[in-house]
């Protein structure tokens, strides 16, 4: 009876994308895929770090299952604790950094032959599998056919990122930045396109940055433009200290790309944006945002926020506020200042007390509520 696996994906696009690679690479080792936990044998929770909240309700839910599936802990949170995961939780069976899942189905195999009394290998630290080094992943990974949406592809062009944002764990989680073939982006997405796929979302940490020779993004947007049988594209997620006027150009005149643009601003101080690590000031992103108004006539533009930044004053907030206020975000994902042990950030102890952060919160939240609306019911 062939073993059904079920996998929990938690976070970014780049992890929905990462649980397909795992799917595929399980499906072709012989195990059945689950859309639910029952009935399932074995349950990998593909984890992000970027919140504290996120890691807590994996550790809740890990903790549900008391020993009666086989669970293995994967991604972000299995880079970040390691072996401490198994200390963590004794149900966990397995741990697989990011950049390992091309191993997870030889890591499952040698747990189910451990866990097996006739099996081979009935020691009790082979239940106790962890892999997290490898810095490259293998190119085959990526085409395993397995996609989740019957039209849409998630297709990643880099992976990790080494601009370490003072607040940000992807750089020690991912690794650094890593550009893939364009070629080999090329060849997936026509792949895709076999597969019955029409739109397609290139994904990295930072997709401005992307390089291989003399391809850089708006090359490789224009080569992906130009595949028969595409109809959509999409990207994400963009930095500002890398967005470029050609590539504002592509989004212009490429007819399959989507007219929008998500651009994170973080804040609106220039001493927090310093402290952030972030490598503009407001003024170079408000002029960066002009020129993205100018070249893409009635483009959509979103961004993230993040409030209560460690030392930020009243005065940095509004000043936040006031950015807000001028740029008119189609829409702003906000998010409070979330504390992540090992990053720069997290050294520096003068956090907002609880009752301030929430407050700023909803401030910032009903003010971009209230812009939003207008520009919608325009
Ligand atoms: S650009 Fe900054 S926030 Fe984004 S993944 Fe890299 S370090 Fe994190």
């Amino acid at each position: 009876m062939r073993k059904k696996v079920f996998v929990r994906t938690y976070g970014c696009q780049m992890n929905v994308r990462d649980s397909e690679v795992i799917c595929g690479l399980l499906q072709k080792a012989g195990y059945r895929i689950s859309a639910t936990d029952q009935g399932a044998d074995i349950i990998i929770f593909n984890t992000c770090s970027v919140r504290k909240h996120a890691e807590d309700r994996v550790w809740s839910l890990v903790g549900s299952y008391k020993g009666s599936k086989i669970i293995g802990l994967v991604g972000c949170m299995a880079q970040n604790y390691k072996e401490q995961a198994f200390a963590r939780d004794a149900n966990i069976s397995f741990v697989v950094g990011p950049q390992d899942i091309d191993k997870i189905p030889v890591i499952i195999e040698k747990v189910l032959r451990g866990q097996s009394p006739s099996g081979d290998n009935p020691l009790l630290f082979e239940r106790k599998l962890w892999e997290t080094d490898s810095s490259i992943r293998p190119e085959e990974i990526y085409h395993m056919g397995f996609y989740q949406d019957k039209e849409h592809a998630y297709v990643v062009i880099s992976e990790g990122c080494s601009n370490f944002c003072s607040y940000c764990v992807v750089p020690y989680v991912r690794g650094p930045l890593r550009h893939r073939k364009h070629k080999d982006i090329l060849t997936e997405i026509w792949e895709a396109i076999t597969h019955g796929i029409t739109k397609v979302t290139l994904l990295g940490q930072n997709v401005n940055a992307y390089q291989d020779n003399q391809v850089d993004f708006a090359k490789l947007l224009c080569q992906v433009n130009a595949l028969s049988g595409l109809k959509e594209v999409d990207f994400f997620t963009s930095n500002p200290k890398d967005a470029s006027i050609d590539f504002f150009k592509a989004i212009r005149d490429l007819g399959k790309l989507a007219k929008r643009l998500h651009l994170p601003l973080q804040s609106g101080s220039d001493r927090i944006l310093k402290l952030m690590n972030r490598g503009y000031a407001a003024k170079d992103y408000l002029a960066l945002i002009d020129s993205y108004r100018k070249i893409v006539k009635g483009g959509r533009l979103t961004t993230d926020i993040i409030v209560g930044f460690p030392t930020e004053t009243d005065e940095e907030f509004k000043e936040t506020c006031a950015l807000v206020k001028k740029a008119r975000f189609n829409a702003a994902y906000i998010f409070k200042y979330s504390s992540r042990p090992g990053t720069e950030a997290a050294k520096i102890v003068d956090e907002l007390k609880p009752n301030e952060l929430e407050k700023r919160h909803k401030k910032i939240l009903d003010l971009q509520r209230g812009i939003s609306k207008e520009l919608r019911s325009r």
